[in-house]
């Protein structure tokens, strides 16, 4: 292997250690305490043991956490308004609801109610707009970790040639976004674009957010390239029992990790990063509406 390992694991708990830092400056000198309210309708597991671990996580760098656990058949009024109710609650700085919700739910309708002011996910369509064109504001939370990386392992990106593989609003077309802030010139690749391998061939970056496991092979790298697995594939895996999992990215990390300059693995590379930018956007939120100037290593 020649590739330098990007340890997300390890980056994303000293930068909780930093946002927890950052809150207790805010306490002190402006007495605002950063609040976070999640909202989840159901009983869908995955979603339960998220939603626990962005609570606990909230608490732990010492924000004010609320948690809104409604039952299954609520209906889409109630979560309307609940959710207006926290944009007009001046304790909570963030408010992220949950997905998926249950069919009785219309998602669009929920997420275009979120104040965009505390829109911690990104995803009304004010704070995609304001992403597009750089005004203060969160980030969507997967980007915003894959860009804390590549800062971190690369410095200056001026003029690199970027591959984004995937355009999905949650994670391809922020990451573009943010990419093209730094410089970069951003190619983006999706299941339409013809010969994938020879233009990931070009990249100095390559973000990988497909959901299709090990897709992404190590003679698609040119040597030396940053390569940014986003993908969480969970395959089945009898050899380790009956019922039992693992995780596998987008990219084939053997292969590619002899080719690449730097990686990040899968499991430990983006996934720990993801809710600890939702606490850093947590905290540009609180900032911004309170007048202050957001924390600079949180933001973009
Ligand atoms: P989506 O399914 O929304 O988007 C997948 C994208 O990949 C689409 O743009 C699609 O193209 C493209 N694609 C599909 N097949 C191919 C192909 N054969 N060649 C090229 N492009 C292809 O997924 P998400 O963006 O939500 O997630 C992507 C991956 O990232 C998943 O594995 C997901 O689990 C993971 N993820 C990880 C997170 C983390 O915290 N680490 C957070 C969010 C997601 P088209 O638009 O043409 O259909």
């Amino acid at each position: 292997m020649t590739a330098r390992i990007i340890d997300g694991k390890t980056f994303a708990e000293g930068l909780r250690g930093r946002i927890a830092g950052h809150v207790q400056r805010l306490k002190i000198d402006h007495g605002l305490t950063p609040g976070l309210a999640v909202v989840i309708v159901g009983h869908d597991p995955g979603s339960e043991i998220y939603v626990n671990q962005k609570a606990r996580q909230t608490v732990e760098v010492g924000m004010h956490s609320e948690k809104y656990e409604l039952p299954e058949d609520t209906s889409e009024a109630e979560v309307l308004a609940l959710v207006q109710r926290l944009n007009d609650d001046p304790a909570v700085h963030g408010i992220l609801v949950q997905l998926p919700l249950p069919g009785q739910i219309d998602a669009s309708k929920v997420i275009a109610t979120i104040s965009s002011d505390k829109d911690v996910d990104c995803f009304t369509p004010a704070s995609v707009g304001k992403l597009q064109i750089g005004l203060p504001g969160p980030v969507s939370c997967t980007p915003l970790g894959c860009l804390m990386l590549l800062r971190d392992t690369l410095g200056d990106m001026t003029g690199l040639h970027a591959v984004v593989i995937g355009r999905s609003n949650l994670v391809g077309k922020p990451m573009a976004q943010l990419l093209l802030r730094e410089n970069c010139t951003v190619t983006m690749a999706h299941s339409r674009t013809r010969d994938l391998p020879a233009i990931v061939r070009q990249a100095d970056i390559v973000i990988a957010a497909v959901g299709r496991p090990q897709m992404v092979k190590g003679d698609w790298i040119k040597p030396g390239a940053t390569v940014i697995d986003v993908g969480i594939n969970r395959i089945p895996a009898p050899e380790r029992g009956e019922g039992k999992t693992r995780l596998l990215g987008d990219v084939d990390f053997a292969e590619a990790a002899a080719v690449a300059g730097a990686i990040t693995p899968v499991p430990g590379g983006v996934g720990p990063m993801t809710i600890v930018c939702l606490l850093a956007n947590t905290i540009t939120t609180a900032s911004l509406i309170n007048g202050l100037v957001p924390p600079g290593d949180l933001t973009p």
